[in-house]
C-alpha cells in the first residue's frame, strides 16, 4: 500500500529496467514509486547466462533481489497495473487498476513488450523448455541440438543464421520470406534447412519438446523451437501522454538522457526497442532514474 499520493517520481513497470531507476532515484532522496506485477516481467521466466559478471540465475530470483535492493533504498511499491494517466498541469495524474488516484512530478515508462506468439498448441506449455522468444538469450542452451526458428522476417533469418554457430541443424519455418535481397543470398547459400510456405501447427514433446508438426502433416525433429515474430509495446499509456514513438509506431522515441519529447517523462527498458536484453533495459533504466530525479528536483518538489 502507497504511504502517499503524491510523489516525486513514478515508475510504470517492475522489470529490470523499473527497478534499476527505482534504485538509482531512490539513492538521490526523492520520493519513489513503483507500480506493476513482478510476474509480469519478461525476465520472471528467464534463465540468465549473458548478464556480465552473474552465471546462470533465474530470472525470478534477479527480479527478488532488485525488489529488495529498491526497497532498501526507500522506494514504495504497488503491485497493480496502471489504467490511466494524464497531464495535469505541472504534475501527472495516475489511476491504478484498484482506484489508487497517484500524482507524480515525473514518470518513468518501462512497461516493456511483448513477444508476438505463434498461438499453437505446445508453445505456451514447453515456454523454457524448449520454446525460445530469443536466440540472443537462449542459443547456447542448444549446443550440438537440432532447433527450428519460425518466422519470416529479418530477425527470424538472422536468428536462423546465428544458430548456425551452435546448432547440429538449424531449420527455417516461414510463410513468406520478407527480408532484403542480401540476407535471403546468404541465407539460400548457408546450411539453414529452409521450409518455405510452411505454417507450424502443433509443437510436441515429453519432458522437454522433441518435434514440430506442419500444417501439411509433415514432422520435424527438433529440441529447440525459436519463435522470432516480433514484438509489441504496451503503447496506450505512452500515446495518451502524447509521447513520441519511432516511425513504425512500435517504440517510444528517447535522447540518450532516456528524455522523451513529453517533460518529465522518461522511458527504459524493452519499450524503447530492441535488443530485448536485460543488459540494457538496466543501462537505460538508471540512466532514466537519475534523470527523473535531477528533473523532480529541479521543478521544485
Ligand atoms: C523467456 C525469456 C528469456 C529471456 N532471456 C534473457 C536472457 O537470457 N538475457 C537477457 O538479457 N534477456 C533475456 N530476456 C529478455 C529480458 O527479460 C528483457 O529484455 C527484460 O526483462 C526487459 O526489461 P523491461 O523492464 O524493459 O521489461 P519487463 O521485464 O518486461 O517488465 C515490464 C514491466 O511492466 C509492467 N507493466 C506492463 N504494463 C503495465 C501497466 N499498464 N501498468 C503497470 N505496469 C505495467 C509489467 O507488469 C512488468 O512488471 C528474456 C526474455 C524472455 C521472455
Amino acid at each position: 500500500m502507497p504511504q502517499s499520493t503524491n510523489y516525486d517520481v513514478v515508475i510504470l513497470g517492475s522489470g529490470p529496467a523499473g527497478l534499476q531507476a527505482a534504485i538509482h532515484a531512490a539513492r538521490r532522496k526523492v520520493s519513489v514509486l513503483l507500480l506493476g506485477k513482478e510476474t509480469k516481467s519478461s525476465l520472471f521466466h528467464a534463465h540468465v547466462e549473458n548478464f556480465c559478471c552473474l552465471f546462470n540465475v533465474k530470472g525470478e530470483d534477479m527480479l527478488n533481489v532488485g525488489r529488495q535492493q529498491a526497497i532498501n533504498f526507500g522506494t514504495e511499491m504497488l503491485e497493480e497495473d496502471v489504467l490511466h494517466v494524464a497531464p495535469d498541469g505541472p504534475v501527472f495524474k495516475i489511476s491504478t487498476e484498484s482506484g489508487h488516484e497517484i500524482e507524480t512530478r515525473t514518470l518513468i515508462i518501462a512497461t516493456g513488450t511483448t513477444r508476438n506468439k505463434l498461438g499453437v498448441s505446445g508453445e505456451k506449455e514447453f515456454l523454457g523448455r524448449g520454446v525460445s522468444y530469443c536466440v540472443e538469450c537462449d542459443a547456447n542452451f542448444y549446443k550440438g541440438e537440432d532447433i527450428a526458428v519460425v518466422g519470416s522476417a529479418s530477425a527470424a533469418v538472422s536468428g536462423a543464421l546465428t544458430m548456425l554457430d551452435y546448432a547440429a541443424t538449424v531449420h527455417l519455418i516461414c510463410t513468406e520470406l520478407e527480408v532484403s535481397q542480401a540476407l535471403e543470398k546468404q541465407l539460400k547459400d548457408s546450411d539453414v534447412v529452409i521450409h518455405e510456405g510452411e505454417k507450424v501447427h502443433e509443437i510436441k514433446g515429453g519432458e522437454n519438446v522433441k518435434e514440430l508438426i506442419l500444417a501439411d502433416g509433415k514432422t520435424v525433429p527438433v529440441t529447440g523451437v525459436f519463435i522470432e515474430l516480433g514484438a509489441k509495446g504496451v503503447m496506450e499509456l505512452a500515446t495518451h501522454l502524447g509521447v513520441q514513438l519511432d516511425d513504425q509506431m512500435k517504440y517510444i522515441q528517447t535522447n540518450k538522457q532516456m528524455e522523451t519529447n513529453v517533460p518529465g517523462v522518461f522511458a527504459a527498458g524493452d519499450i524503447c526497442g530492441p535488443p530485448w536484453q536485460m543488459a540494457k533495459a538496466v543501462g537505460e533504466g538508471c540512466v532514466a532514474g537519475l534523470g527523473a530525479a535531477s528533473f523532480a528536483k529541479k521543478s521544485g518538489r
